[in-house]
This record gives structure tokens, C-alpha cells and sequence, in this order.
């Protein structure tokens, strides 16, 4: 008998009773509206706000509706235009080039490695081409920041982060999201905190931090933010940035705000799950593991490896196999997208040269979920499957 796993990959723990009890508060008083506060009241918004700029080490932070929400009013602050190319990582989700294509601005494709990160050697032959880089770190995996930061600033490129996968992670000691100019953090539910939507913009510009809160729909009411810059700040920028509203919630913030508390917890449990994954699937044949850098400190939500050079027939009988055996793998390399976009070619509102090295890679890419809802037991026993029915394909050859 062959052992099946019956957990539930989309499963997240529930929230904290301290979350449950401060949104109860807010449904009690009413005032869900950041800005609707009675005299002497802090919104939760902007104490969460003030909590995660302190987390990060970031001077300014807005909590804002959604992840790709930061993600294009960061562009947008930082002066990207309609028609401007903006440098962007082929493998990625569809809602960071979905971000570019929302301000009428154009994604620039730049290809990936086999460690899973941006291909330096590729942006720093595209850099002249663009003055922004939005930089995904896709799947937690971190690129050689310094040698990233090294090109983009000779070639005059601002970098704007997207953080959806590496809140709480850090490259050489440096919270992910400080290298560039600002970074965006999602809070959906899939991510390290859930509040269904949400997201945050961190940035130490002042005057990116200022118009970022006036496109979020501050009403003029930015005075009561407490992770923004002065009124000088807005003085030069209020008449000239419009309200494109998508403002974060009490509601949400209070959710938030107790699980950014566990947050440092969490990271390990994650990587605690992370490792015994990683350690059951080293040494399969055929089976690339993605080794981690030591200067990365990551966070394990979710596992990669790849079936380099595997025919897709091959791969598809390991995905379908697993899933007879209960164990759910996305596979980035499928040629049509299903439950989630991940492919620079499956973006066609954008005209992309076809990526060959980039193609090889996603071709073999499998991808899994960590939920914390796991537990070691069941992380092993997940390794032990993929590991036997890798093995098995593979031996068939
Ligand atoms: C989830 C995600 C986003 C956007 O987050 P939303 O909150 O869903 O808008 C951006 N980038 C990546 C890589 C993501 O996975």
C-alpha cells in the first residue's frame, strides 16, 4: 500500500483570538473607514502602519488594499508614465506585470536563473532600456542584491521591490525591501499575514511616501497618518497627484496587527517545514533541489525544485502521480495556465521576445505551498511521496 497525503494545500491557520477580538471591536464601534476617528482615537490603519514601518526599519508606510495595489502606486510615485518600459522579471506572477500594465506603461522581460532569481547578467544588458525596475522576488528566492543594486545604479534604473513572498526575509542582514527605492508587501490571504487583501508600501522618499498617500484617497486627511512625512512633504505634491483610491481598512488592520506580532514566530515554523521538505527531497535522481544562499535569510512558505531537462510528457506523469497521492505541485512550465499565471508567455498583452534559457528552466519547474497548517509528520510524508514517484518516472526512462 502506498501512503497518500490528505492534507489541504490552501489551508492557512486561522486568525489569532487576539485578531478575532480587535476586529470584533472595530465591528462593534463601527468606524471601519481609516479616517472615521473620534477625538483622541488612533485608527488601527495608522498604528499598523507605524508597527510595520518599525518592522522593516522603513521611515514611511501605507497600508493600502492589495499587494498589487502597493505595487503600481509605488510606480506610480516614483514617475513611471504611460509608454515608459519598465524592467520586470519573466518569472513572476501576473499581477506584477499586471501592476505596469495597469499605469498604460510596458513590461520589459528580464530572464531567470536556475537558482530561481532574476538573471543579473541579462538586466544588466537591458538596463539601459528602462528607468525603473520592478523586481520580483518571486517565490521568496533572493538575487545577489548588492551585484542587482550595483547595475541598476550605474545604469540610473530606480528599483521598486515586490515583497509578496519575502515579508520578514533579508539578504546580508538587510530586510528585503530596503535596497531599492520602495517595496510592496501583499497581506492576502496566501501570503505571511492574512487579511484577506491588503498591502503595504514601505519607502525612506519622502516625496514618493507623500504622493503615494494622496493616490491611495487621503481626502487631504494625511495629517493622521503616523508612518508619513511632515506637511511640507504634501504641501508639494497635494494640488498635483490625483485620489485613485485603494485605502486599507480598521477592519483588516486589526487583523494585522497582532499576527505581525507572531510574525518572527511564524517565519520559523515556515522554515522548520521548509527544511524537512528540502531534506527528504535532496539526493533524488533527476531532481534539481535550489540550494540557498548563506546571505539569505528566506522565509520556506513555499518549496521549488526542478526536473531539469525532463521531457514535459515526464513531468506531467510526476504532477499527476503526485496528485493520485494527494500531493498538489503546480508546474510553471504547463503550457496552458490553470489556477494562476507565472509565464512572461501567458501575458500576451505585452509583445516578448521568446526567453530560451528562461524556457528550459520553467519547463522542469515544480512548485508547492507550505501552509502552516502542516505538520512535520506531514512535510516528511509529502517528501517521501514526490521523492518516490519522481524516482519512479525518472527510472522509466
Ligand atoms: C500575491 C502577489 C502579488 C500581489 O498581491 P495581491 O495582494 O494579490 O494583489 C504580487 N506579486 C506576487 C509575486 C504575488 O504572489
Amino acid at each position: 500500500m502506498s501512503e497518500k497525503f490528505t492534507g489541504v494545500f490552501t489551508q492557512q491557520e486561522p486568525i489569532p483570538e487576539a485578531g478575532i477580538e480587535a476586529a470584533l471591536a472595530v465591528l462593534r464601534h463601527g468606524r471601519l473607514h481609516r479616517y472615521n476617528t473620534v477625538s483622541g482615537e488612533i485608527a488601527e490603519t495608522a498604528l499598523l502602519e507605524e508597527e510595520f514601518a518599525d518592522f522593516t526599519g522603513a521611515k514611511y508606510c501605507l497600508a493600502v488594499a492589495s499587494g498589487g495595489y502597493a505595487i503600481s502606486t509605488a510606480l506610480r510615485a516614483a514617475g513611471v508614465r504611460p509608454g515608459d518600459p519598465v524592467l520586470t522579471n519573466a518569472f513572476t506572477l501576473a499581477p506584477v506585470p499586471g501592476a505596469i500594465a495597469s499605469l498604460g506603461a510596458v513590461p520589459l522581460f528580464v530572464g531567470v536563473t536556475e537558482q530561481l532569481t532574476i538573471d543579473l547578467d541579462d538586466l544588466a544588458s537591458k538596463a539601459g532600456q528602462a528607468r525603473v525596475l520592478l523586481l520580483s522576488h518571486m517565490r521568496g528566492h533572493i538575487c545577489d542584491m548588492e551585484r542587482l543594486m550595483a547595475i541598476c545604479d550605474a545604469a540610473g534604473v530606480k528599483v521598486i521591490e515586490d515583497c509578496a513572498h519575502t515579508m520578514g526575509a533579508s539578504w546580508n542582514g538587510i530586510a528585503s525591501g530596503r535596497h531599492g527605492l520602495a517595496a510592496a508587501y501583499s497581506t492576502q490571504t496566501y501570503k505571511h499575514m492574512n487579511s484577506g487583501e491588503g498591502g503595504f508600501l514601505v519607502t525612506d522618499d519622502e516625496d514618493l511616501a507623500a504622493r503615494a498617500v494622496i493616490l491611495s484617497g487621503s481626502y487631504m486627511l494625511y495629517e493622521r497618518h503616523r508612518a508619513a512625512p511632515g506637511p511640507e512633504a504634501f504641501e508639494r505634491v497635494k494640488y498635483v497627484t490625483p485620489n485613485i483610491s485603494g485605502r486599507m481598512d480598521n477592519l483588516r488592520a486589526a487583523i494585522l496587527r497582532p499576527q505581525l506580532r507572531d510574525l518572527a514566530k511564524q517565519l520559523d515554523r515556515w522554515n522548520e517545514r521548509y527544511r524537512t521538505i528540502e531534506d527528504g527531497l535532496r539526493g533524488t535522481p533527476g531532481l534539481t533541489v535550489i540550494e540557498r544562499p548563506a546571505e539569505e535569510r528566506f522565509v520556506g512558505s513555499s518549496i521549488q525544485f526542478i526536473l531539469l531537462g525532463w521531457s514535459e510528457e515526464k513531468v506531467a506523469e510526476v504532477v499527476r502521480r503526485c496528485a493520485a497521492r494527494g500531493v498538489e505541485l503546480k508546474w510553471f512550465g504547463e503550457g496552458e495556465p490553470k489556477g494562476f499565471t507565472s509565464r512572461y508567455d501567458s501575458w500576451r498583452y505585452v509583445d516578448a521576445p521568446r526567453m530560451p534559457s528562461t524556457d528550459r528552466i520553467l519547463r522542469g519547474l515544480l512548485d508547492m505551498r507550505v501552509p502552516l497548517t502542516f505538520s512535520l509528520d506531514d512535510c516528511a510524508l509529502i517528501a517521501r511521496i514526490i521523492r518516490a514517484e519522481v524516482s519512479a518516472v525518472h527510472q522509466a526512462a
